[in-house]
């Protein structure tokens, strides 16, 4: 791991004028001081080069970049870090939108399953449940319910299959989500 993120960096200021001081804080542990020049040189250092080193702690550099903060261990130089943050956040958008596509198909695949509850099925649930919300037996806006939701293993035998109102189907989803 070339660089990695480093968490729990802030810079503290405090006093006026020419008492101004900024320190860098690392997870509460004040570990350097910045003087106003090493603050534009920083603020340059992004700019211009896309990243820049803000201190060195024992064998390691904290450099800051437009993403935020990293350490380095291999004393690299600015453009490597600068390049090497860019890497980590293409390939982080990468995986973010492989995800994002394994999950779209994955809820594909559960919606037509869904779907799939057989003709015979529902017959025989809606004959069972008297053609009424089994729970509070509305007769209107009535659904096909999976008692063990089909995202979680539940199949479409008839044990699994339920008549609910809008309302109620509603009601069990929030309180399986929570
Ligand atoms: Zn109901």
């Amino acid at each position: 791991m070339p660089i990695r993120k480093a968490t729990g960096v802030e810079l503290r200021r405090s006093g006026f004028g020419i008492f101004a001081r900024t320190e860098v804080v690392v997870g509460g542990r004040a570990i350097a001081r910045l003087s106003r020049r090493d603050l534009r040189r920083i603020e340059d250092g992004i700019a211009i080069e896309g990243a820049a080193a803000v201190t060195d702690d024992l064998d390691r550099t904290l450099w800051r970049t437009e993403d935020g903060y990293y350490w380095d261990d291999d004393g690299l130089d600015a453009e490597a870090v600068a390049l090497l943050a860019w890497d980590r956040l293409r390939r982080q958008d990468a995986r973010v939108e492989r995800l994002r596509k394994i999950r779209a198909s994955e809820e594909a695949v559960v919606g037509a399953r869904r779907e799939r509850i057989p003709e015979d099925v529902r017959l025989f649930v809606w004959t069972r449940d008297e053609g009424r919300c089994v729970r509070c037996g509305a007769e209107e806006d009535l659904q096909f319910d999976h008692v063990i939701p089909v995202a979680r293993g539940g199949g479409n035998a008839p044990e699994n299959i339920q008549v609910l109102c809008g309302p109620c189907n509603r009601a069990k989803s929030d309180q399986i989500a929570r």
